[in-house]
């Protein structure tokens, strides 16, 4: 079903492309040549194996931009002689890259490498491999899989269009300069409880569930930041998946960062307890994902505070790529109260005086941290 929607989306928006023909390194603004036709669900071409290469004739680009939003992206489309297979994946190292494999197919001798102003993409270079041709994008920054989209179009004879392969690469949307004032008054904070419904988080030797103390605390959290003049989003309120009961992990971590987005929190903190294998290991941490000039000062903050208030193990604020804290697009922080692995923590982490010491430790993490950020400005 959802395959089918996006399919649809997908139609819809190429029907709305209007787009320039044009030789690399020209700027490309009027002459609307490369139109593409309607998608029909199904319509995508699939391998046809190897036994005839197809050859990849002739490459044209377009730059579209959002006059709204001033969302920009890169559109190459590549001419085939026959029906192709083509995936891209981006790469991180040593420079940022995304590979696109067209199988069973060469490039013939009129395809040249292009250079781009650096902006969305740097080069388009093209290579032999095996069978296939890779097209590789160097790119200015790293992408997330979402920011580009590979796909493939039947030839059309009646309109004397051929088969292409499709690469669309996004622009990445920079994130706004944050600036702070001090305290916590009119301060909008978005909380994130762990886990939830039916993800019981980490579990502990006594049976003692993540998703319990994480929503404990939250509940907490905010029933104090209100009282200090703060809004509070929750991502959850009760014992509940977020996104539904049968979504992917992905799903579910996205409905929770876009809460944090669509509704403009001033910082984004999400609640967790941590798990390992040895039951003798324990201490609090707080994670950070370094996009704002904030994001390692938030953690620094709550991490000082959770550790006066809880005085378990010192186990630091530190660089992690977890999905709520890299796409939520404001300062973000995520705390592992306590190991929920560890006998002793466990019993701390179901007590309500820990569960209310640990919420009193993020307040004050968080009153410390817009104090201090204030400073900046
Ligand atoms: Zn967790």
């Amino acid at each position: 079903m959802r395959k089918i929607l996006w399919m649809f989306l997908l139609a819809l928006f190429i029907t709305s492309w209007t787009s320039a023909y044009a030789a690399p390194a020209v700027v490309p603004e009027a002459k609307p040549v490369i139109s593409l036709p309607k998608i029909a669900s199904g319509q995508t071409v699939e391998s046809r194996g190897n036994s005839r290469q197809s050859e990849l004739s002739k490459v044209r680009w377009a730059n579209h931009t959002e006059a709204l939003t001033g969302a920009a992206m890169l559109r190459l489309v590549m001419d085939v002689s026959g029906p192709v297979e083509a995936t891209g994946v981006v790469i991180a190292s040593p420079t940022p890259r995304l590979v696109v494999t067209i199988k069973g197919t060469v490039p013939n001798k009129t395809v040249s490498n292009l250079t781009f102003d650096g902006k969305i993409v740097e080069k388009v270079s093209f290579d032999v491999s095996g069978q296939d041709t890779k097209v590789s994008f160097d790119l200015p920054i790293m992408v997330e899989d979402s920011d580009f989209k590979v796909f493939t179009l039947r030839n059309d004879p009646q309109a004397n269009k051929p088969f292409r392969v499709v690469v669309d690469v996004n622009k990445p949307v920079p994130l706004p300069d944050f600036s702070f004032t001090a305290g916590l008054k009119n301060k909008v904070i978005a909380i994130d409880p762990g886990h939830g419904g039916s993800d019981p988080g980490a579990i502990g030797p006594s049976r003692y569930q993540e998703k319990t103390v994480t929503l404990a605390v939250s509940q907490n959290v905010r029933t104090l930041l209100e009282k200090a003049g703060a809004r509070v989003i929750m991502t959850r309120q009760d014992d509940r998946d977020v996104y539904g009961p049968n979504a992917t992990a992905v799903d579910e971590l996205k409905a929770r960062s876009t809460a944090a987005n669509n509704r403009k929190a001033d910082v984004f903190l999400s609640i967790h307890a941590d798990a390992f294998s040895n039951p003798t290991v324990g201490g609090t941490s707080t994670y950070y994902y370094q996009k704002t000039r904030f994001d390692s000062m938030l953690a620094s903050s709550l991490q000082t505070s959770l550790i006066q208030a809880g005085n378990l193990q010192d186990r630091r604020a530190n660089p992690a790529n977890f999905y709520v804290i890299k796409r939520t697009r404001m300062p973000a922080a995520l705390v592992e109260l306590a190991f929920i692995s560890n006998p002793n923590e466990e019993k701390l982490l179901s007590s309500p005086e820990f569960q209310q010491k640990m919420s009193l430790g993020i307040v004050q993490g968080l009153e410390r941290f817009f104090n201090q950020a204030a400073k900046l400005n």
